[in-house]
């Protein structure tokens, strides 16, 4: 099938090439490290933990864990953060979200050193891609531009629909296409006439979270759909945001769930750690 996006093959290349620069580091004596904070025991957050974890470990990557309970002050959670800023080894820090409901979401991510926020969800750093000059990408968008490119698809001139607005996914999504020459419309969840507005797009963009949410009747022919959906099917099985059966004959490329856009958002995350160890020990 020529026109599917193999997400797990280009995402082997990225890390590949994330493991060819922490190897490079370390003979300059300098071991890449991620710090990851979990709190609570949502079971989604613990599967994305150990893939972060495995990631690190296939490509030279020091992990170190932390596992907070569930009844963790916010002040507790700052004081670690904090803790991780100060330290020199650490290069980059993650907080897995969501957080349990008593604790301040914002003012976390707010409290992580830009230079080791390999999210990019910082407002600094939300900013920095606001106007195309940025250390770091969130790993999600980037990975799917990264996708793009490998399949020489480029956003200029093109006609680019994303679905959903969040801050980590739809918002930098558009701002990323927009910087690669796209004419970007968003849609969310008061748009009108949705499906017209999408049948517009060469570069169409699911990030809903809603099961078979794409229908053909909202694509172009020969459009390039992309999938960032991750939900489950009524068997329990992982599924896009896109009727995939129904679209895929319609569309020139189009991204799988899983082996998509997934993937991808896991190899950026080691690339952004990297590159935050070389920041770091550029400035020092
Ligand atoms: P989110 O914060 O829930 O945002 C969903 C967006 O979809 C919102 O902007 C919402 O609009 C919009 N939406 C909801 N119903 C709609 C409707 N009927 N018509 C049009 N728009 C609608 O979700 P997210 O964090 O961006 O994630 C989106 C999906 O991507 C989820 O399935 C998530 O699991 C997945 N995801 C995958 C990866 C990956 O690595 N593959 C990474 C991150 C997220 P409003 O703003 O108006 O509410």
């Amino acid at each position: 099938m020529g026109k599917l996006i193999d997400g797990k093959m280009v995402a082997a290349k990225v890390k590949k090439e994330a493991a060819a620069d922490v190897e490079a580091l370390k003979r300059q004596g300098i071991q890449t490290t991620l710090a990851v904070i979990l709190v609570g025991d949502d079971p989604a957050s613990q599967v994305y933990v150990r893939n972060k974890r495995k990631d690190c470990e296939e490509i030279g990557i020091k992990s170190l864990e932390y596992r907070l309970s569930e009844q963790t002050t916010q002040e507790e959670l700052l004081k670690l953060v904090r803790e991780l800023n100060e330290r020199p080894d650490v290069n980059g820090i993650l907080c897995q979200l969501p957080l349990p409901k008593h604790l301040n979401e914002a003012e976390v991510i707010n409290a992580i050193s830009p230079l080791k926020d390999v999210d990019a969800f910082h407002p600094a750093n939300v900013g920095k891609i606001m106007i195309g000059a940025y250390d770091f990408l969130p790993c999600t968008p980037a990975g799917v531009m990264e996708l793009l490119r490998q399949y020489g698809v480029s956003a200029e001139g093109k006609r680019c629909v994303v679905i959903g607005r969040s801050n980590i996914v739809g918002k930098p999504m558009a701002m990323l296409l927009l910087h690669d020459n796209g004419t970007v419309t968003i849609c969310h969840s008061r748009t009108k006439e949705l499906a017209e507005i999408c049948r517009q797009a060469d570069i169409l963009v699911a990030a809903v979270g809603k099961a078979k949410f794409v229908t053909a009747d909202m694509v172009k022919e020969d459009a390039v759909v992309i999938d960032v959906g991750m939900n489950r099917n009524e068997a329990g099985k992982l599924c896009g945001d896109v009727d995939f059966e129904a679209v895929e004959p319609k569309a020139s490329l189009i991204t799988p769930v899983p082996g998509g856009v997934g993937p991808m958002t896991r190899a950026v995350l080691m690339k952004n750690t990297v590159k935050a160890a070389k920041i770091q020990n550029v400035a020092k």
